[in-house]
């Protein structure tokens, strides 16, 4: 193991970004030292091993390198593809059109809860995910995390078997075990049978679970869910009496407060909010109004990255400063101004300034806490939200969408008191992995281990399958049917797109063969619940429209009148006291941990999903790991550096973790990510990362104090692309202010000098037809990442893994780059953060063709600057040419040409590249070819908006947007007339056809310091 690199000296760093001249973006902390490692990196981006020409001895290994890929793999760009084998229909379904790709809706279970989607299927393969335009979760975009869901599916790591004692086995072995075990706990009532579930919003399951529960009434059901939503729940129980869903609605808000709530990204509901909210950011010719966002936050999102104004804060100490606003709104009998309040964890000049504001936009603002803060958060937000008159307008109550909403940490520790007692004979688990995602504390798998009977249904044989009697496979939710709600309370009927690939059974299936009816298929169970909720209708009228439409109508539940309690109406901050729940408020403590699901493979369960592993985290930039996250000062108080190995100790266990420096992370808090650190994921998901589970308490599972760092002088090597692509001191983001925008509209114009046309030696060439442009809205974008992973469905971009990623040669056709901005101290501590996503600019003066010694990537008389993969060499000139950096090169046969599944995977609309080929965006030329050809069919011009690129169907801001320049009506053509509208690099004069309109703060002009320091 290497040693930990050289220590950054923080102070050098403010005072380089205190010297800095006019706008200064960065992207990393090396970047601004100028460490040896950034400049290295620099300089060896491209040719790998040039450098090594002036040097005999490197020259030669260079040759000897070459000379050992031609043997393994012939001429490295004539590679020949595997002999494939295809497979006529003997008789063709009548529906499928060879070429034709269909679409059905269903809905992927996020937490439990649906978002609504179209499912892309080629010849009974489903392929790619897309959003339901119709379904109010979605509004047609979805997450990351739902695009890479198809590749689960084909995942050849699946469980395949049903095993007993790890040995293969049947079902009707299992079916033995179950009716005896049935007949055991008939005469106990039930009473040493217990079912744990993860969160529940199925009707149809929710009816089979307490059919179950009649037929033994003395079994119990539990549920846990690692990333759920206990506090939620809890406030509003003690706001209100009772459990009610809170929804947001962003289009109606003019000024939102988030309390470390990141709305935009991982929220139920979070794709339509990032809509809504965007939607409010979006500033055009002819409005120039803007929502204004404050946030609070203990951990850097990509919330906290749109805000207008932003806080770092200790996660313990949020409590607090809700407290002290809510007071300053007057949320309860107790006013008291901002500068009265003692202890203040941030300057009472921006408090003062927020809460004055919020009153201003009475009925148009909105408090939005966070899941992961303590319950006492959310009865302060249900307060300050009464109290703005905010009910009924920008918050919404409903009945909640879980079945059975419990605190699901109590009844996970319910249970494994139980276990531990001797109490429970048969446990049946139904999903989820606690074995690997409980608590620590909680001993979880020692106590299981008492269990006399131990059945474990899931799509991975993993760590819980390992500690059970029985496994037996589970069905993706792309392959079987259900039912789910999503987060307004809208039920989908989920149906299957595929024949399950390995088997396996359904939730519903395995809980109708518990119940004595082995042989009932999950369509049956789930038909059969929906008439008896239907009856009268024409049902199957109903059935059928409720399939095609991705949805039941009139099934989200209507707003709900409640009252705030008078205890709360009177004193909202003492609530959570007076009903012995722990207070927010940190204790005195050297350090707080906090543990957040990470952005990408969330608890867990995504662990083997390969895209996901290699998608760029949002802030940090990391893939294939987690880390341990610190701020630059605390990095320096500690003496630690980026990948040096830290241990952690908290509450009598610890775990090592590598250290990685965030920018804007609050001081003396450290953020751990859960979902790694797998032991049985897969061969993609095993040993990336370490588990912070281990150390997690059930009593604080989202923060506490308490922690102590240790230092190591381990190196742990983690593959972070914040330097890769780098256009280095170019500015390649412009931002401003709303108010400068509305005073000098043309600001945006005035940062950048675009040649004129004719300083080119080439001569003008005329697109007469089409002329395909996009436009990307920073203002909107949110830096989700959801087209990269949509790009990749759609493209078969191959993973390359960790050690690739290392040096710079990830696949991706659009990244999203992520600049930090700031002056003085706040530079460091609480930087502007902006994401910009980069495709090929498809540049009419092409940098790249002109070098291109075989011509394989060439001009098209629409402006596509294309890639002709059979004629690459794979010399590289063109990427070396490209000043964006956004071209790929195949260095290994990164695409899995010999597991049959993942063929399964593939869009047959786009070739499979092999190794020694340069690969690139080209607009999604698959889908505006498929356009052209049915506009040509019906005799008429491609329409605006009919041609929808990949990335620009997934982005749930719409901040992306496609089509024909040449018709000035379009989209695309009225975005480009807006003033904010600049070409990246432009002043390269290569006349980029992707354009960016800049990014804008709504900046509190009462709050010192405006837009610079952002609070
Ligand atoms: S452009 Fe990409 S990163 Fe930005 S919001 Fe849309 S999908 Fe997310």
């Amino acid at each position: 193991m290497k040693t930990p690199g050289k220590r950054l000296d923080v102070s050098k760093l403010r005072d380089r970004l205190r010297l800095a001249q006019g706008p200064y973006f960065w992207k990393s902390l090396e970047e601004i030292a100028g460490t040896e490692g950034f400049r290295e990196f620099l300089e060896n981006e491209f040719p790998h091993g040039a450098e090594q020409w002036d040097d005999s001895v490197g020259r030669r290994k260079f040759l000897r390198l070459m000379g050992a890929s031609l043997a393994l793999a012939g001429v490295t760009a004539c590679t020949r593809q595997p002999k494939e084998t295809i497979m006529p229909y003997v008789r063709a379904p009548e529906e499928i059109v060879p070429g034709k790709p269909l679409f059905f809706a269903t809905a992927v279970p996020m937490g439990g809860i649906a978002e609504g989607v179209l499912v892309e299927s080629h010849m009974g393969r489903p392929t790619k995910i897309e959003g339901n335009p119709e379904h109010p979760a979605s509004l047609g975009a979805t997450r990351a995390v739902t695009q890479a869901s198809v590749l689960t599916l084909y995942d050849p790591d699946r469980s395949q078997t049903m095993t007993h004692l790890g040995e293969i086995s049947s079902w009707d072995a299992f079916m033995g075990e179950i009716r005896e075990a049935s007949a055991a706990q008939k005469s106990r009532n039930g009473a040493g049978f217990r079912v744990l579930t993860e969160t529940v919003t199925s009707p149809t399951l929710a009816r089979q679970l307490r059919e179950l529960l009649e037929a033994f009434p003395g079994a119990k059901w539990h549920q846990y869910e690692p990333a759920g939503r206990d506090n939620v729940k809890e406030g509003s129980r003690l706001a209100f009496g009772q459990v009610v869903e809170t929804h947001y609605r962003f289009d109606k808000a003019d000024v939102i407060l988030s309390l470390d709530a990141d709305f935009l990204s991982s929220m139920p509901g979070s794709v339509r909010y990032a809509r809504e909210f965007a939607a409010r950011r979006r500033v055009d010719d002819g409005r120039s109004q803007m929502n204004r966002l404050y946030v609070v936050e203990s951990t850097p999102s990509i919330t906290g990255a749109k805000a207008d104004h932003r806080w770092p804060l200790p996660a313990g100490k949020i409590a607090h400063l809700t407290r002290v606003i809510a007071e300053a709104i007057g949320a309860g009998e107790r006013k008291q101004e901002i500068k009265e309040s003692s202890r203040l964890p941030v300057d009472s000049q921006p408090l003062e300034a927020l809460t004055k504001d919020l009153q201003g936009h009475q009925h148009r603002s909105l408090v939005i806490p966070g899941d992961e803060q303590p319950a006492e958060v959310h009865v302060l937000a249900h307060a300050m939200n009464h109290s703005l008159g905010n009910i009924g307008e920008t918050v919404i109550y409903t009945n909640p969408v879980e079945a059975n909403p419990v605190v699901q940490m109590e009844s996970l520790r319910e249970l494994v008191n139980d276990m531990e007692a001797g109490k429970v004979d048969w446990l049946l688990m139904l999903g989820g992995n606690p074995v690997y995602d409980a608590p620590g504390n909680l001993r979880f798998s020692e106590h299981l281990q008492k269990v006399k009977l131990r059945m474990h249904l899931s799509l991975f044989e993993d760590e819980t399958s390992a500690l059970c009697h029985w496994h037996i496979p589970e069905t993706h939710f792309l392959e079987s049917w259900s039912d789910l709600r999503a987060y307004d309370g809208t039920v989908t009927i989920l149906q299957p797109l595929i024949l399950p690939l390995y088997g396996g059974k359904s939730v519903h299936e395995l809980l109708a063969a518990v119940a004595g009816q082995p042989d009932r298929t999950a369509y049956d169970i789930v038909r059969e619940y929906w008439k008896s909720q239907k009856a009268g209708e024409e049902f199957e009228r109903f059935w059928r429209r409720s399939l095609h439409d991705g949805l039941i109508a009139n099934t989200d539940f209507p707003a709900k009148q409640v009252s705030l309690r008078s205890s709360v109406v009177r004193h909202p901050s003492p609530v959570a006291a007076d009903n012995g729940l722990r207070t927010a408020d940190s204790g005195p403590g050297p350090l707080e941990i906090i543990f957040r699901p990470d952005p990408h493979v969330g608890d867990g369960r995504f662990a083997n999903n390969g895209w996901l592993q290699e998608l760029p985290k949002p802030l940090t930039k990391l893939t294939w790991d987690n880390a341990a996250l610190l701020s630059p000062r605390t990095a320096e108080r500690l003496g630690v550096v980026n990948e040096q190995v830290v241990e952690l100790r908290y509450q009598g266990r610890q775990i090592e973790a590598p250290v990685w420096i965030l920018p804007g992370q609050p001081n003396d808090s450290v953020t751990v990510h859960l979902g790694y650190g797998r032991t049985r994921a897969g061969r993609v998901g095993d040993g990336a990362g370490f588990n912070a589970y281990a150390v997690r308490t059930s009593t604080a599972p989202w923060f506490d104090t308490g922690l102590e760092v240790r230092r190591t002088n381990k190196h742990y090597a983690l593959s972070c692309t914040q330097h890769h692509h780098s256009m280095e001191g170019r500015n390649p983001v412009r931002v401003g202010d709303l108010q400068e925008y509305r005073e000098r509209p043309d600001f945006v114009q005035e940062m950048g000098e675009v040649p004129p046309r004719n300083l080119t030696l080439y001569p003008e060439y005329k697109y007469e037809g089409y002329a395909w442009g996009m436009a990307i809205d920073l203002n909107a974008c949110t830096g989700c990442s959801a087209c990269t992973i949509a790009c990749q469905a759609e493209n078969n971009i191959p993973v390359v893994g960790k050690d690739q990623v290392a040096v710079g040669r990830e696949m991706h056709w659009i990244r999203v780059d992520r600049y930090y901005k700031g002056e003085g101290d706040a530079a460091l501590d609480n930087p502007e953060t902006y994401h910009q996503p980069v495709p090929c600019m498809q540049c009419e003066n092409a940098p790249c063709e002109v070098v291109c010694p075989v011509a394989a990537t060439s001009h098209s008389t629409e402006g596509l600057n294309d890639m002709v993969y059979n004629r690459c060499v794979g010399t590289r000139y063109c990427a070396n040419n490209c000043p964006y950096k956004v071209r790929r090169f195949n260095f290994l046969l990164y695409s899995d040409f010999t597991t049959p599944s993942l063929k399964m995977l593939r869009n047959p609309d786009v070739t499979v590249r092999s190794r020694g080929v340069m690969e690139k965006c080209t607009y999604c030329v698959q889908r505006i070819n498929a356009a052209k050809i049915e506009a040509e069919k019906a005799d008429r011009q491609v329409r605006d908006g009919e041609i929808v690129t990949a990335c620009e169907a997934v982005c749930p801001a719409q901040a992306i947007v496609f089509g024909n320049i040449n018709d000035p009506t379009s989209r695309v053509s009225k975005l480009k007339a807006n003033k904010l509208n600049y070409g990246l690099l432009a002043e390269l004069n290569t006349r980029p056809r992707t354009t960016y309109l800049a990014a804008l703060h709504n900046a509190n002009p009462e709050i010192a310091g405006k837009a610079k320091d952002r609070g």
